[in-house]
Order: C-alpha cells, then sequence, then structure tokens
C-alpha cells in the first residue's frame, strides 16, 4: 500500500541514519526539497541557511552548476569503469596526481574508496597488511580517542569513541581498538591547568597506554585534526606537538582523518597544515567532490606503498578494492571541485571570512545558555553551560541542546546539536552578510530555547 502523502511515506518505509527513530515515527522528519547557495528550501517551502553545509561537507553550496555540468559531461564520456585488474580510466589517475601534489608531508600514493568510513577502514586493513608483510605480526592495535569519529563501518566505529554508534552493536569488535581521552580543554581541564599542561597531560596519558600495552602491539594512532563528530572541538595548544614524538619513538603511524578538515575548513588546505601534523596516511572525503558525489581517497606514504607492492609478490593480486571505489564521474567532479577551489582560492576566502564567523559566534559567550564558543576557520562548537562557572552541563534528560537545534531551526537555520554542543560548519563560499544573517538566527533561537 503507497502513502499518499511524502511525510506519511517517510514513517511508513523509511529507516532514517543517526535519527531518533521513535521521535521519527511520531514527527516524522524535515525532508529537503532543493538548494541555492549556502541555503536548502524543504518539502514545506521553507528555507534555511544551511550552517552545516549538509554533515559538514556541502563546501561549494547547494547550487554550484559547474560540478552538475561535471559529473554530465563524464557520464556521456564513460559513465563507468573500474580501477580493478590492471585497468583504470583518466579522472582517477588525475585526480590521484592532484591530491598528491596537494597533499602535507609524504604521501605518495592514492586508494579511492566512497566514503569517509570506507577511507578509514581501507587505512585499518593497509596498516594490517603492512605489519605483516614488515614482519611484525604483533603490532596491530590502533589508538583512537574518546568522542573521535572515524565512520560507521564495524572497524571504524570500533575505533571511533561515540558509545551510542557501540551500544547493542556489539562494539568495539575484537580487542585491537584503545581510546584515550577526549582532549576537550575546556571541558576537561583542572582547576589552574594551562591549555599546555593539559596537552602535556593528554601525552602522558598517551604514553602510558603504549607503554602498558607494549609499542610492539600498537601500530596507529587515529585522530582528527579538528573533533567534528565529537564537538566541533579544537585542540588544545601544543597537543600535536607532543604526540607526534612520542608515536614516532614507538613506531606508531600517525593517521590523519581530514574528511571534515580537508580542502580549507581549517584556513588551510589541510588540518594537518594548520596543527603542524605530518601523517604516515591521510584518509579525506566530503569535501573533496564538495558532496556532489560520493568519493573518498586514502592517501598513503612510499613505505607502506612498497609494502603493498612486497605483499602482490607474496600474493598476487592487492585483495582489497570497492566497484565503485574512483567512480569515474566521482573523480571527474573531484577534479572541477579542485580546480573551482583553486580559481575561486576558497582557503583565501575561509581566511577573510573567518574573523567574521569566529567573532560572529564568539559574542554568544555572553549568553546565559554559552559556556564557551571555540573554532578554527570556518569550524565552530557553542558549548551550552547549566552553570558557567563551575563549568556544569545540562542534565543529559532536558535535551537542551536540541531543544537550541529546533528552535534554530524554526528561525530558518540549520546546526547540530552534539550533545549540549552546537556545531557549525557552513559551506566554505558563505559570505560575511550571509555570516551576520546566520548568527542573528541562531540569536533568534537561542533566546526562544531560554
Ligand atoms: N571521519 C570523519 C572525521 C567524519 O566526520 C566522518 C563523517 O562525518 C567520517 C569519517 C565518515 O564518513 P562517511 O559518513 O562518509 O562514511
Amino acid at each position: 500500500m503507497r502513502a499518499n502523502n511524502l511525510h506519511m511515506a517517510d514513517i511508513a518505509h523509511m529507516v532514517h541514519q543517526q535519527t531518533d527513530l521513535d521521535a521519527h515515527g511520531r514527527e516524522g522528519a524535515v525532508l529537503i526539497a532543493k538548494g541555492d547557495g549556502v541555503h536548502v528550501v524543504d518539502s514545506e517551502g521553507r528555507r534555511y541557511i544551511e550552517a552545516m553545509a549538509g554533515l559538514w561537507c556541502a563546501s561549494l553550496g547547494f547550487s554550484e552548476k559547474r560540478l552538475a555540468d561535471a559529473a554530465y559531461k563524464q557520464l556521456l564520456e564513460l559513465p563507468y569503469y573500474h580501477t580493478f585488474f590492471q585497468k583504470g580510466h583518466e579522472p582517477s589517475v588525475r585526480l590521484a596526481e592532484k591530491l598528491v601534489e596537494m597533499a602535507p608531508g609524504d604521501l605518495s600514493h592514492v586508494m579511492f574508496q566512497c566514503s569517509g568510513s570506507e577511507a578509514n577502514d581501507a587505512a585499518i586493513k593497509v596498516i594490517w597488511y603492512y605489519n605483516n608483510l614488515r614482519g611484525k605480526p604483533a603490532k596491530k592495535k590502533l589508538i583512537g580517542r574518546i568522542r573521535g569519529y572515524h565512520g560507521n563501518t564495524v572497524a571504524t566505529a570500533s575505533l571511533s569513541g561515540q558509545p551510542h554508534m557501540q551500544a547493542d552493536f556489539d562494539l568495539p569488535y575484537g580487542d585491537r581498538f584503545l581510546h584515550i581521552s577526549n582532549p576537550h580543554y575546556y571541558r576537561f581541564h583542572e582547576a589552574g591547568e594551562t591549555e599546555r599542561d593539559f596537552s602535556a597531560r593528554m601525552a602522558a596519558e598517551l604514553e602510558a597506554l603504549i607503554e602498558r600495552e607494549g609499542a610492539d602491539t600498537i601500530a596507529a594512532f587515529f585522530a582528527e585534526p579538528v573533533q567534528g563528530g565529537g564537538g566541533a572541538i579544537t585542540p588544545p595548544e601544543g597537543y600535536f606537538d607532543l604526540i607526534q614524538p612520542i608515536l614516532k619513538k614507538h613506531d606508531i603511524l600517525f593517521v590523519a582523518d581530514e574528511v571534515i578538515c580537508g580542502f580549507g575548513r581549517t584556513g588551510n588546505l589541510w588540518g594537518s597544515e594548520t596543527y603542524g601534523i605530518t601523517p604516515d596516511i591521510l584518509t579525506c572525503a566530503k569535501q573533496l567532490t564538495a558532496a556532489y558525489q560520493p568519493l573518498s581517497a586514502t592517501l598513503i606514504s612510499r613505505p607502506i606503498q612498497e609494502a603493498l607492492v612486497a605483499g602482490s609478490k607474496k600474493h598476487g593480486s592487492f585483495g582489497h578494492g570497492f566497484t565503485y571505489g574512483g567512480h569515474p564521474v566521482a573523480c571527474a567532479v573531484g577534479l572541477e571541485t579542485l580546480a573551482i577551489y583553486e580559481e575561486r582560492d576558497m582557503v583565501g576566502h575561509v581566511r577573510a571570512v573567518a574573523p567574521a564567523f569566529l567573532n560572529g559566534l564568539g559574542a554568544f559567550r555572553d549568553h546565559p545558555l554559552v559556556g564557551d564558543v571555540r573554532g578554527v576557520g570556518l569550524i565552530a562548537g557553542v558549548e551550552l553551560m547549566a552553570d558557567k562557572a563551575s563549568r556544569t552541563p545540562f542534565a543529559p534528560s532536558r535535551k537542551v541542546g536540541v531543544l537550541v537545534q529546533n528552535k534554530c531551526h524554526e528561525a530558518g537555520l540549520i546546526v547540530r546539536a552534539i550533545g549540549d554542543r552546537i556545531a557549525f560548519t557552513p559551506p566554505l563560499i558563505i559570505t560575511e552578510a550571509e555570516i551576520q544573517d546566520m548568527c542573528h538566527r541562531f540569536r533568534e533561537g537561542l533566546d526562544a530555547a531560554w
């Protein structure tokens, strides 16, 4: 039986992802029908500023015709081919070449997948393979961080530090996934502790974990330069400077998960650049195609690539790959996206508008609901607090974050509540006037929730 109304059909048949399905069953969902620039319009005709760029990804907004044209052109030329069995196609080769040229540090080869989860999952598989092939079969454990997010496959959800994505899914799976503290200075620093002291405490915790487990059992450390799904949390001062030598000392790979931070979000091409990270592996997705096509990439260093080649001498084929990994249409859109970023100097634009964005949101520190505001480039988190002086959060049962999010929706602004942290990651093309409008609507939403 077909429901005669879109919302009824949605409730009747859709399993929404990352959604309270009980609430969805009662209230339905906001269904987005179209977009223009930084705005989207829902099926009832309501127009919103999309201050999350969808899921931290629609960097060029919702109406970039050049990307539609690039997809159409490629669909006519070669709508599909794979990169298996020593075959391939030009768009994936050109995009790999471009990414290596742009990458930080010494990354030389690219594996394409469709999603950020797959990019990190592929990194995990490659790391295990690499350590077997270099004669270190015991070196397999992976370190993630509490509140870190690396995806939703069995392995990446195990690596992530998101308890609600693990409970009753029987995750983390196995004993290869370790977690260290969330380096969220504002929430977790002790009285009188400076950011640098806090970073030193975080680094000491990492070193103690490595010593407890044995460095010869630990393969890699995964980190987002700025934690996104954990609440738009910027690293405390000195954090990555202290972490990296510890990893080097113990022969542990650093995987920079740039799925959110890559391609200008933090005011540099890479979050790794912003925070002085030299990764052994870098994963990226989302803004790689401005979200107009699903595509992700795992960039590896030459020693890792050499181990993969050694693996083929042993096993024949490199036994990994996805039918749609490096899809030609997605790669063509990726190439066009990167060309637009360069032509429009998107990194320069982010730097130019970041002060308006960060100062505009920073002004909410005075609001009675707000404890802290932090960000870099065009990513920021606004922390809601029951009592600012003692840094006491609201009781989770009050769902204050969701209330603010919903009031913002009513004010025509899409933001995301991550617990009691409101995340902002607008399309990179946002203008100062649109930032002012965004802040104005946020005040309306926040006041309505107060
Ligand atoms: N890594 C990070 C840092 C992310 O924020 C996300 C998604 O938000 C992922 C990985 C997973 O990407 P996807 O949802 O494309 O699988």
